[in-house]
């Protein structure tokens, strides 16, 4: 996941106003003192945490190849208690401890790294390559993802020492292949929810790059992140010699002429209110400069947060490359939309409960901030039916994000080769508001809400 670089600026405004008075601490849940409990087993546990961070990231591992990663999870979840199956959706592990009758909370990290070569000369720097689609490749976790690993058994650590003040079942799952959109879904179809018990509310967090300081969590009401749809589209001409073009049909014309067209779709059809996006990452045809090829193929993707959005730029996409093509009295184009990636959608009564736990614990480090355009299979969870909060908490130093802010030196976000996490702040900011979320949903059960 990525945050878009124009919502910096509003990031910052969020956390620069103040925006939220502090509200009163929960009626039950005293999260001041929680959040003293669990930072003060955080510190003793932290030595473990640290070398688990550094060796995952060290060594990271691709998606659907996250074995080694997958099993040292497996060993440090057992060591704690939890009831571990291994294998569920490929590499993903399903992690369960009972304690007594009460919800199932789910809790979700990821387990795969990126197909990248990391630069930041870090001491624990990976330098681990692997074959991926039959090319070698470096391999790094510039999206973070190991901090959420460590996060993830941090939490479980925590919330099995505060055991007295929670009852019901927790469910840590460990996902593949987040990066690729594909995990979530091996998952759920290998009886993610059925083989275990379905959750009656879920979690996950993501580290949001150079956005805001570590010790801030960031959050959104409602829609999350984007549906992430692919766009294939094959313009069908007549080729010939560029010399004399009215003897063919010019699949190129076709092409140039539909990508410039199709962004009217995005500013006189759509709602200039609501999000969408089209964007095309290949566009081929052709071998040589003096031949009309037979055809253009291109390659896009459409982001959008609303389903009737979503629906219209699919149906407006479609009538303009046909539109293209007819003006250029060619046959009608080979169109296909894969819907791919749903928007995660944050549950009003999970953030609502959560929220106010937050609140009182980090007063005003916790802050609202914009749904982001990029995309994220947690959906997948969420759409089978999961209430659910995604959260983000922050990775880098106060003073350099703030320089960042005031024109210094910009701070690498996720995917950069230079993205590089403080470990320490950043992964107990995680393990903190992590298992102050799971409480704030067990106590909301427990009352009925
Ligand atoms: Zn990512
Ligand atoms: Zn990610």
């Amino acid at each position: 996941m990525q945050f878009a670089k124009p919502l910096l600026a509003a990031f910052a405004a969020t956390f620069a106003l103040g925006s939220m008075a502090a509200l009163p601490a929960h009626a039950d849940l005293d999260a001041a003192s929680l959040k003293q409990l669990i930072e003060t087993s955080f510190e003793s546990e932290y030595p473990k945490l640290d070398a688990l961070y550094k060796d995952i990231h060290a060594h990271p591992e691709i998606a659907f190849q996250e074995e080694k990663t997958a099993a040292k999870l497996a060993a440090e979840m057992r060591a704690i208690g939890f009831e571990v199956t291994e294998k569920v959706g490929r590499t993903g592990l399903v992690a369960l401890y009972k304690n007594g009758d009460g919800p199932t909370i789910m809790v979700r990290t990821e387990l795969d790294a990126l197909p990248m070569e990391e630069k930041t000369g870090l001491p624990y720097a990976s330098r681990d390559k692997t074959t991926w689609q039959g090319r070698e490749t470096f391999v790094s976790h510039s999206c973070g993802h190991d901090i959420h690993m460590a996060s993830w058994v941090g939490t479980a650590k925590a919330l099995v020492t505060l055991k007295d003040r929670w009852k019901g079942t927790l469910m840590f799952i460990a996902q593949p292949a987040e990066e690729v959109g594909a995990g979530a879904m091996a998952m759920l179809s290998d009886g993610l929810f059925t083989r275990f018990p379905k959750p009656d509310v879920g979690f996950a967090l993501h580290s949001g790059g150079g956005v805001f300081p570590f010790g801030h969590v960031g959050y959104t009401v409602g829609v999350r992140s984007s549906h992430a749809d692919g766009l294939f589209i094959r313009f069908k001409g007549r080729g010939g010699h560029g010399a004399s073009p009215q003897a063919t049909i010019d699949p190129v014309m076709m092409a140039s002429r539909f990508v410039v067209d199709v962004q009217s779709v995005i500013s006189r059809e759509k709602d200039p209110l609501e999000f969408g996006v089209v964007s095309f990452g290949s566009l081929h045809a052709g071998t040589t400069g003096n031949v009309i090829p037979d055809e253009a193929v291109l390659l896009g993707t459409i982001r959008t947060f609303k389903p009737d959005v979503r629906a219209k730029m699919h149906d407006g996409i479609r009538r303009t490359a046909k539109a293209v093509a007819a003006m250029a009295n060619a046959p009608e184009p080979d169109i296909n939309i894969t819907e791919g990636v749903k928007a995660v959608v944050n549950d009003a009564a999970v953030v609502a409960s959560a929220e106010k736990v937050l609140k009182a614990a980090f007063g005003d480090k916790l802050g609202v901030v914009p749904p982001v355009t990029a995309s994220e299979d947690f959906s997948e969870y969420v759409d089978s039916g999961v209430p659910s909060m995604f959260f983000n908490i922050g990775v880098y130093d106060p003073e350099r994000v703030a320089a960042a802010r005031n024109g210094g030196p910009p701070l690498p976000l996720n995917h950069s080769p230079l993205f590089a996490p403080v470990p320490k702040p950043t992964i107990q900011t995680g393990v903190t508001a992590m298992t102050l979320a799971v409480l704030s949903a067990f106590d909301q059960r427990a009352k009925g809400q």
